[in-house]
């Protein structure tokens, strides 16, 4: 991820690298039976992003107690040592606007939706693959950096372009496997099922 020190797109996994990655792995996974998963594309594992406190999901805690959505979405509202001393705790955190807004965008996108609409988890991240919409909850809800670098970054235009870039160019690559292995089967089996239930309820009328 490029963040941290010297951040840089340039040493990034590329979109491509990221998909051939992606089919390297199935075949491992699939015809050598191996266990295993990988941070950029076994997402579908953890049903999408896990970040902002989610259900099943976590946050992070820096040295300094500041409270960030994940390790690598280095942007805080909170800082744990000011809510304990102001008679907070973990909840507050759980329920600020900040984190409430990331929490809404994973729904919205892909947590908990029904199983034949789920938005693409092989590209999941808001900071990485909807850098503009992770942008946007960062500035509304007037989110700080973490560190120096963190706060160059936000300064950069180039950074956020070329994450913009990159989410859109592995969202197309991604694409047609998303459509084809996760939520095609999915379609199809909520079409058969409507179609079961439309000709139970006309078969139902007929018989009044
Ligand atoms: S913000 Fe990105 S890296 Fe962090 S949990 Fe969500 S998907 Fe994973």
């Amino acid at each position: 991820m490029p963040i941290g020190r010297s951040f840089t797109l340039d040493l990034m996994v590329t979109p491509e690298q990221r998909q051939r990655m992606y089919e390297h792995e199935q075949y491992l996974i699939r015809e050598r039976k191996i266990f295993m998963a990988d941070f950029w594309n076994s997402c579908p594992v953890s049903n999408g992003c896990i970040a902002g406190g989610r259900p099943g999901g976590y946050f992070y805690i820096d040295w300094n107690g500041n409270i960030s959505p994940c390790v690598f979405y280095p942007y805080a509202v909170d800082n744990i040592i000011k809510i304990y001393k102001e008679g907070g705790h973990i909840n507050t955190v759980l329920t600020s606007p900040y984190f409430e807004a990331i929490r809404k965008w994973q729904q919205e996108y892909s947590y908990n939706k029904p199983a034949d609409q789920v938005g693409n988890q092989i590209v999941p991240c808001p900071i990485r693959d909807h850098h503009l919409t992770a942008y946007e909850i960062i500035t509304k809800h007037q989110a700080q950096p973490i560190d120096s670098e963190a706060a160059a970054a936000l300064k950069d235009k180039g950074y956020h372009q070329g994450l913009a870039a990159y989410g859109n160019k592995a969202a197309e690559l991604t694409e047609d496997i998303w459509e084809k292995e996760y939520i095609g089967p999915e379609k199809k089996q909520a079409a058969e099922e409507m179609t079961k239930d439309r000709l139970k309820q006309a078969t139902q009328a007929e018989l009044r």
